[in-house]
């Protein structure tokens, strides 16, 4: 009988649950309702119902289920297993959510941050594929980040690392959502894009994108990328500076960890090859000129929305192979 391996993308609205073989083809996929404020007990209750439900529907019956994965949003003690608090996820404070998925699957499972996840799913299956190492951003609300280094997940000591987002890029610079200045977040996530081109308008800049202040009430990111499609200089502006602090931060992680890839994902990379090619040129304005790195490639993602169940999954596979 195949081994097949469970994913689980625990986000705030929804719950994504897939099913890997080992050879990483994704089986099935669903997805329900996180509805948290029902409480973590009786999440993880509906969470088990939908595994038990797909699993029996698809030919992949809970005997040839190996191991589960779950990524979810952090901080969180990865190596125990244990939630520690989530914004987007009330009600769950210190959930000890890997022992009691265990006590109900009864099942080896790993716990990871859902970046972290993603990141390995995109270097297991997508973008990230045929390279050894890796590093891996996703551009949303915040900017969530993954290092792969010869083949395996940078975790560090208490499985934090890679915290991307929140590298300083100006000493004393904008306040980040995590209290400290200068964060690459503070400047180049999807929403700080769409604040600075909210602000740049507020203090008189002329655009295209006065309207569709004055007629919605705010701007987002992809407002921004729409503006510059129809050749708006504000939207240029603000996408240069978000691609230059982008381009800042691969170099930063080029000296740390010598990638043969950049990947980029998260809901950010609809601006397009617009985006990816403004990166490319700052990446090549501010890397040492003492050495080509002409052979490293930036690029986008490629699995979309399942990079973090097949990520999770894929871990899953590893915990099985050490056990
Ligand atoms: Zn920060």
């Amino acid at each position: 009988m195949a081994d097949n391996f469970i994913g689980i993308d625990l986000g705030g609205t929804n719950i994504k649950i897939g099913c890997l073989s080992a050879d990483m083809k994704l089986l099935w996929k669903t997805s329900i309702p996180t509805n948290a404020q029902m409480g973590p007990a009786a999440v993880i209750d509906r969470m088990v119902d939908a595994i038990e439900e797909a699993a029996g529907n698809k030919n992949t019956s809970l005997e040839t289920i190996k191991a589960v994965g779950i990524g979810s949003p952090g901080p969180a003690k990865y190596a125990e297993g244990i939630l520690i608090r989530c914004t987007n996820l009330p009600k769950f404070t210190n959930v000890p959510i890997t022992k009691m998925l265990k006590e109900k699957l009864r099942l080896p499972v790993v716990l990871d941050n859902d970046a972290n996840a993603a990141c390995f799913g995109e270097f297991v299956a997508g973008a990230g594929k045929n390279v050894k190492n890796m590093v891996f951003f996703t551009l949303g609300t915040g900017i969530g980040g993954g290092i792969i280094s010869d083949g395996r997940l940078l975790r560090g000591s208490g499985g934090n690392a890679a915290e991307l987002g929140h590298i300083i890029v100006q000493a004393n610079g904008r306040l980040c959502n995590c209290g400290q200045r200068g964060c690459a977040e503070a400047y180049a996530s999807a929403s700080a894009t769409a604040r600075r081109a909210t602000e740049a308008i507020e203090a008189g800049e002329q655009s295209s994108l006065k309207e569709v202040l004055e007629e919605k009430g705010e701007i987002t990111s992809k407002d921004v990328y729409e503006h510059l499609g129809k050749g708006d200089k504000l939207a240029k502006k603000i996408t240069d500076e978000t691609a230059e602090v982008l381009a800042v931060l691969c170099v930063n992680m080029l000296h740390c960890t010598e990638p043969e890839r950049f990947v980029f994902a998260g809901g950010m990379i609809a601006a397009g090859e617009m985006l990816l090619d403004r990166i490319r040129y700052y990446f090549k304005q501010h890397i040492w000129k003492i050495k080509s790195e002409d052979n490293i490639e930036i690029c986008f993602a490629t699995l979309g929305e399942d990079a973090g169940i097949i990520g999770a999954a894929a871990m899953a596979g590893e915990l099985k192979t050490k056990s």
